[in-house]
């Protein structure tokens, strides 16, 4: 792949940079490590109604070589860290870890000598999900955050420091256009 990172700033050359990071920026693709309820919410961000094909990163990879966002969801413990670490040196650069959830970033209410309290102790992380359960909407305001970023400041080196982003607690995500109307036999519930 072209490092446009340095390539001279010229006409040609920045509008290629604009290129590279559209289409990066459109495709993230999460590497997901969900071990806990956190990651029923990662499921429906990526079901009908929250669509997170939408931001182009619907195409969840089970392979960590064809990955380029890790969204940890849920509490990891002590066992579970050197398979996270081993699954994020495999992902490709440039890579995005999302933290997503209380148990993820702090432990949570599992304050025991098993559970990790924080990822961020052990690997670099770019954007914290405050909650618990974190809405979808909040997972996605989390992802057009590193989308932002991408936009802003372009494509990072491979040795680049972790963001440690948060999305506000009081974040208020917009309501999302489709409606849910449950009827029975016709007739609304
Ligand atoms: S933050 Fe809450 S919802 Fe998420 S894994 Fe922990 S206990 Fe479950």
């Amino acid at each position: 792949m072209i490092d446009t990172q340095t390539l001279p700033d010229n006409v040609l050359t920045t509008q290629l940079k604009k290129l590279v990071n559209w289409s990066r920026r459109s495709s993230l693709w999460p590497m997901p490590f969900a071990t806990a309820c956190c990651g029923i919410e990662l499921m429906a961000t990526a079901a009908s109604r929250f669509d997170l094909a939408r931001f182009g990163s619907e195409a969840m990879r089970f392979s960590p070589r064809q990955s380029d966002l890790m969204i940890v969801a849920g509490r990891v413990t002590i066992k579970m860290m050197p398979v996270l670490q081993h699954i994020y040196q495999q992902m490709t650069e440039p890579k995005w870890v999302i933290s997503m959830g209380a148990c993820a970033s702090t432990g949570g209410v599992f304050d025991t000598y098993a559970t990790i309290q924080g990822i961020d102790q052990f690997m670099p992380v770019d954007v914290y999900v405050p909650g618990c359960p974190p809405r979808p909407e909040t997972l996605i305001e989390a992802i057009m955050t590193i989308q932002r970023t991408i936009d802003k400041d372009g494509l990072p080196t491979t040795n680049r420091r972790p963001l440690q982003l948060a999305v506000e607690p009081s974040y208020h995500p917009a309501p999302q256009p489709a409606g849910v109307a449950l009827t029975v036999s016709g007739k609304p519930i």
